[in-house]
């Protein structure tokens, strides 16, 4: 039996996790709910999804579009075992009253606190911690990219020390209202919270971060400095570790990547559908060890990479595979990833 999955907000997270959950076949998309009538909604109901009414929206001004609703986001939560809330931060804890009310699992995102669910979640990192949770948390953008690269070291080395600089983007490409437009922000929270966020998943890791705001839309990079206790002998066997791992892309130098535009053509040219990048990208020529230190960059597409975790933290909840490797590597084929080095064909 599929497991019946609602999608509660449909911007951003949510429209992509909606089309990533219509490609899964022990998944069946009920439906989806967004507050507003827009061109995004029109293109739902194009898409053959059953559209709801939520929040505070009203099924007037859908009917004034003359977009066909089928009720409201409670209705949709009757028909469902588990919803996906993709609402804006701090929203999804008010929804939370509802999906209790309903008696329905939750898979909330990274803009919510952590204790808004039983467990903050990454699939290379602490898949078993979800099995059977009615609640989940899939941790933000910059956290997500942060903790998979924590999950491929550490599952070899032992980390002393992680400093990592996060130069964010200032905007998703539609938030036409928000900046910086031409400057750079330093977030003076120090360190910035994604430190803290990494140790709701690896509560252990030694790590500290510093975050910066630039004007870009398309990505975030990672500055990372990594201290080992034990860890790779050289430069080739980190990279390795990288290429060997899912949900992460090593780029070389011949291929002529010198940042986040070409990042993104490479993901636009490879055509898996808008132009997301859901792996962690890496740059050969960005990555050094000397010593017991490692330093690498990493780019971060945050519209995108977020959306396999909600794939396997559905599958995680449910049991509908064995362990993570089997979900992830179910979730990447559907999603058009491409495997690891050295996964079988
Ligand atoms: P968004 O603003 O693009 O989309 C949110 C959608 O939810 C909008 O369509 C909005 O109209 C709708 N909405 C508003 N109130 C609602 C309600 N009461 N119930 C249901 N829907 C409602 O936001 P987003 O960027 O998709 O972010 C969603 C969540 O994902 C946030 O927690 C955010 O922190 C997290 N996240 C965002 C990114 C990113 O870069 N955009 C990356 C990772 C995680």
């Amino acid at each position: 039996m599929a497991v019946r999955v609602a999608v509660n907000g449909y911007g951003t997270i949510g429209k992509r996790v909606a089309d990533a959950v219509a490609k899964q076949t022990d998944m069946t998309l009920v439906g989806v709910a967004k507050t507003r009538p827009s061109f995004e909604a029109r293109l739902a109901v194009q898409s053959g999804y059953p559209l709801y009414v939520a929040g505070e929206g009203e099924v007037a001004a859908f009917e004034k579009a003359h977009l066909p609703t089928a009720g409201r986001v409670e209705d949709l939560l009757r028909q469902v075992d588990v919803v996906i809330d993709a609402a804006p931060d701090k929203v999804g804890r008010e929804n939370a009253k509802l999906y209790a009310q309903a008696g329905v699992r939750a898979v909330f995102q990274g803009g919510e606190k952590s204790d808004v669910a039983e467990v903050s979640f990454n699939a290379l990192a602490n898949y078993d911690a979800a099995k059977g949770k009615r609640t989940v948390r899939v941790v933000s953008c910059n956290t997500t990219g942060l903790v998979r690269a924590a999950a491929a070291l550490t599952s070899k080395w032992e980390v002393e020390h992680w400093e990592a600089t996060i130069v964010r983007r200032g905007a998703d490409p539609t938030e036409t209202k928000k900046g910086p437009i031409n400057g750079i922000l330093p977030t003076f929270q120090l360190p910035s919270h994604h430190g803290h966020d990494v140790n709701t998943v690896f509560p252990q890791l030694h790590i500290s971060t510093t975050a910066v705001v630039v004007p870009t839309t398309l990505m975030h990079v990672h500055v990372n400095h990594v201290r080992f206790a034990r860890g790779p002998t050289d430069t080739a066997e980190l990279l390795d570790t990288f290429r060997r791992t899912p949900r992460f892309h090593v780029f070389e130098p011949w291929e002529g990547v010198d940042g986040t535009p070409h990042v993104l053509e490479y993901a636009r040219d490879r055509g898996l559908g808008r132009q997301d990048m859901m792996e962690n990208a890496l740059w050969e020529h960005g990555t050094r060890l000397d010593g017991r230190d490692a330093t690498f960059f990493q780019a971060i597409h945050q519209e995108s990479i977020v959306i396999p975790e909600n794939i396997d933290a559905v599958r995680a909840m449910f049991g509908l595979a064995p362990d993570a490797a089997h979900s992830i590597a179910q979730t990447d084929r559907s999603l058009g990833i491409p495997p690891p080095a050295g996964a079988p064909a």
